[in-house]
């Protein structure tokens, strides 16, 4: 296979990229100057040194060299809160958004209603355990407003069935747009959806 066909094919399976996109990407870096093809090369040769995935919510972090990634080390965040997300980048969207400080956890993809997909399930079973003995009082659900977000969160009501006389499980308020992902909504939405949750 061509060169070009090769990193153009390897590109199209990031999560977002096509084919057509990949090819781009690949005359992009053609075009560009040798410097920034070495660097771009180099940083994602060196991606899995120094990234770790936090042994409490999951996520990956360059957090020192500490297990822990920084807002599970922080003991000044409120451990009676555990916010559930799909995926890294929804936990720093809440983040950008400055209101919460309580603990998460990132389940690491969601489940389809045709029954494909994963979530780190015997992890939350762990970390949810844990964090009771550690004082938590409330789960909130935070996916996104998709049938596949939906259907994730009615599968985690039920693993975390066996704890509801011990936590409440709460889901984000209306103000997130049916079909909206986490990831891209504003600071404001975000945090008038986290003021406005409810227990379900
Ligand atoms: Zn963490």
């Amino acid at each position: 296979m061509d060169r070009i066909d090769e990193l153009a094919r390897a590109l199209a399976k990031l999560p977002g990229i096509g084919p057509r996109q990949g090819k781009r990407f690949v005359y992009y870096l053609l075009s560009a100057p040798e410097s920034e093809r070495t660097r771009l090369a180099a940083l994602i040769s060196s991606l899995g040194n120094d990234v770790r995935q936090c042994p409490e919510c999951q996520r990956f972090h360059t957090g020192g060299s500490a297990d822990a990634c920084l807002y599970c080390a922080d003991r000044g965040r409120d451990d009676s809160l555990l916010m559930l997300v799909e995926k890294d980048q929804d936990l720093a969207a809440i983040e950008r958004a400055g209101t919460y400080r309580g603990r998460y956890f990132v389940l690491g993809g969601v489940l389809t209603l045709s029954g494909k997909g994963a979530i780190r399930e015997k992890e939350l079973l762990n970390t949810t355990r844990r964090r009771i003995v550690g004082g938590l009082k409330e789960a909130v659900l935070a996916l996104s407003a998709t049938s596949e977000g939906e259907h994730t969160a009615d599968h985690v009501r039920l693993l975390l069935a066996p704890y509801r006389n011990q936590i409440k499980i709460s889901t984000l308020g209306r103000g997130l747009a049916t079909g909206s992902e986490l990831e891209y909504s504003d600071a404001e939405t975000l945090r008038a959806a986290l003021a406005g949750r409810k227990e379900a």
